[in-house]
């Protein structure tokens, strides 16, 4: 059997990119709007300070208002709500997203429900859930649409396929399962209690890890021919490489690769899409707000 094809999130997110920069000239043009998406980062943590780094250049890439709020570690609760507050109140904010985690002064579940529901560009808001869950319009959160983006252009009609997700958080695993279901996939969710993952991934047609541990799902977890989506990003030693540390998945890529009939790298997968639909999340999110079509 020969390899799985590639799923190429990199080039997927470069024409997923490309439209929405089009799309965000017309609007302008049109319309005279720029979607604009301004970004609350707490602390100093470094992995958050390159998502948002990157999230913040791709913004200005596609045409539109890029602002960051960095604010000090020791932030009090009530800073940081008066801001999410500021940002509710500014008409040239259309988007808005709180850099996860917060630190432990600040309560995460209080500030998420504070952010305008038309604004939560994330998707994380109780609302947009409870929207998504019964399957009204909802902003949802931009990884699990990067998949679902990446799944439809290798499957197709994903209409009765099994597929399994691996995680239950509330930004990946649970709202990939509910857009899987919106597509009439046969869903399972699996956590850290699941009896027997193994057995249940090799069921699936379709496997989506999302569980923060390197590699974990093996090759002989996966039935021939599925297709894979891993939404892992773990930081493991490598010595060999210059930085002494490099990035793996979620799945043992080198064997997975030999038995599904699709998957995603890692790098180069997921990472891409996610920023690319959070453009996306941004310019709907305007588009509604001011109350103009979202261009074709
Ligand atoms: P969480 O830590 O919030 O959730 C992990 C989930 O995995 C939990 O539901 C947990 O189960 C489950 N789990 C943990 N261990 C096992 C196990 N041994 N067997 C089965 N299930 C297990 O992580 P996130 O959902 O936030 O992120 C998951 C991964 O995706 C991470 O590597 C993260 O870095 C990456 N990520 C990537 C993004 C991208 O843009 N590519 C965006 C967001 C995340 P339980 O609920 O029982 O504890």
């Amino acid at each position: 059997m020969s390899d799985a094809t590639n799923i190429d999130g990199k080039a997927s997110a470069a024409n997923l990119r490309a439209e929405i920069s089009r799309k965000v000239a017309l609007v302008k043009e049109k319309h005279g709007l720029t979607p604009g998406l301004s970004v609350i980062l707490v602390g100093e943590d470094p992995a958050s300070e390159v998502y948002v780094r990157n999230k913040g250049k791709a913004t200005v890439e596609a045409g539109m208002n890029s602002n960051t709020y960095t604010m000090a570690e020791n932030a009090t609760h009530d800073e940081v709500m008066a801001k999410v507050e500021e940002l509710n109140a500014d008409p040239a904010v259309h988007g808005i997203l709180v850099q996860l985690p917060l630190p432990e002064q600040v309560n995460e579940d209080a500030i998420i429900n504070a952010i305008h529901p038309a604004k939560d560009v994330d998707g994380f808001h109780t609302l947009n859930v409870g929207r998504l869950n019964s399957g009204q319009d909802a902003m949802v959160p931009c990884t699990p649409v990067g998949c679902m983006v990446m799944l439809k252009e290798v499957v197709g009609d994903l209409t009765g396929k099994r597929a399994i997700v691996v995680g239950r958080s509330n930004i990946v695993g649970k709202p990939m399962a509910a857009l899987l279901l919106k597509e009439h996939c046969t869903v399972t969710i699996a956590h850290s209690r699941t009896q027997d993952l193994a057995a249940e991934c090799r069921r699936a047609d379709i496997v989506i890890a999302a569980v923060g541990r390197p590699r974990m799902v093996k090759g002989n977890w996966i039935k021939p021919g599925a297709t894979v989506i891993d939404v892992g990003i773990n930081r493991i030693e490598d010595t060999s490489t210059k930085s002494g540390s490099r990035l793996v998945g979620d799945v043992d890529f080198n064997e997975a690769v030999k038995v599904a009939g699709a998957i995603t790298p890692v790098p180069g997968g997921v990472g891409p899409m996610t920023i690319a639909c959070l453009l996306k999340n941004t310019l709907t999110a305007a588009c509604r707000q001011v109350q103009v079509p979202e261009p074709d």
